[in-house]
């Protein structure tokens, strides 16, 4: 069975004092859940928030990595970096990243194969933009990001992979993809995968939704075939809400 997850997405939210205040709400509120739960703070906390969550059942995930070992690249963070702090997974292709910061699939592809060789699990976002989805080009737009960037893999690659389908239309402007249309590209992602590898990965592989899920909709959306979870913006900055949206799942 592939695994439930509810992961948050902090982005460039809460100092460190703010941080340590909303990990300890949530461990203290943390539901017996048969999900994983991951949080992902900004990297300045990334160090303090592992060591917090040592032996919490809270996974730590970067929000970047760069595709380098190491050396010239200021302001870059390696993957050896974030393994020496106890952090083993990393978003990847936030379409933020996309968008604001030119990372194309080409260099997305190169992130993947880096985190991949160095052990750690990548959570892989993509999506359509709102004008490709009125011209009714979604699904070859995330067919396209999928196949440029990941499906050039081995097999066994996907055991370390976790897919976020983030339609760039539903981040952080409330409205949500309808469940019916998660499920539908969800179910498409799924049919892509077997068609580029086979059945087996693709049924295994946890694809989650993100895009203003709060507690008042998460049920809805989770309660799909396809849908394994989400990935959480602004609601997993209140506890009360990213707690209620684990209890949705
Ligand atoms: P919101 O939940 O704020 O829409 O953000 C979604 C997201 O981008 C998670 O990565």
């Amino acid at each position: 069975m592939r695994s439930k997850i509810v992961a948050g997405n902090w982005k460039m939210n809460n100092n460190l004092e703010e941080t340590e205040k909303l990990l300890a709400e949530l461990s203290a509120k943390l539901p017996d859940t048969e999900a994983e739960v991951m949080v992902a703070p900004t990297f300045v906390n990334l160090s303090r928030s592992a060591h917090v969550l040592e032996s919490s059942t809270i996974q730590v995930m970067a929000q970047n990595m760069h595709f380098e070992e190491n050396g010239a690249y200021t302001g870059e963070i390696s993957a050896d970096m974030l393994l020496n702090i106890g952090v083993d997974t990393v978003i990847l292709g936030h379409s933020e990243r996309r968008a604001y910061f030119g990372e194309t699939d080409e260099l997305l592809a190169k992130k993947v194969i880096k985190a991949l060789e160095k052990g750690m699990r990548v959570m892989f976002c993509f999506g359509e933009e709102l004008d490709e989805r009125k011209a009714g080009n979604h699904f070859k737009v995330v067919e396209g990001q999928l196949k440029n960037a990941l499906f050039s893999l081995e097999n066994g690659a996907w055991d370390s992979i976790v897919l976020a389908y983030e339609p760039v239309w539903a981040i952080g402007t409330g409205e949500t993809a309808s469940p019916e249309q998660a499920q539908e590209m969800h179910a498409f992602i799924r049919k892509t995968i077997a068609q580029a590898y086979d059945t087996a990965i693709a049924n295994k592989v946890s694809i989650l939704y993100g895009g203003s899920v709060k507690p008042g909709n998460a049920q809805e959306i989770f309660s799909k075939p396809d849908v394994d979870g989400g990935l959480i913006g602004g609601a997993s900055l209140v506890a009360d809400d990213f707690v209620a949206i684990i209890k949705a799942i």
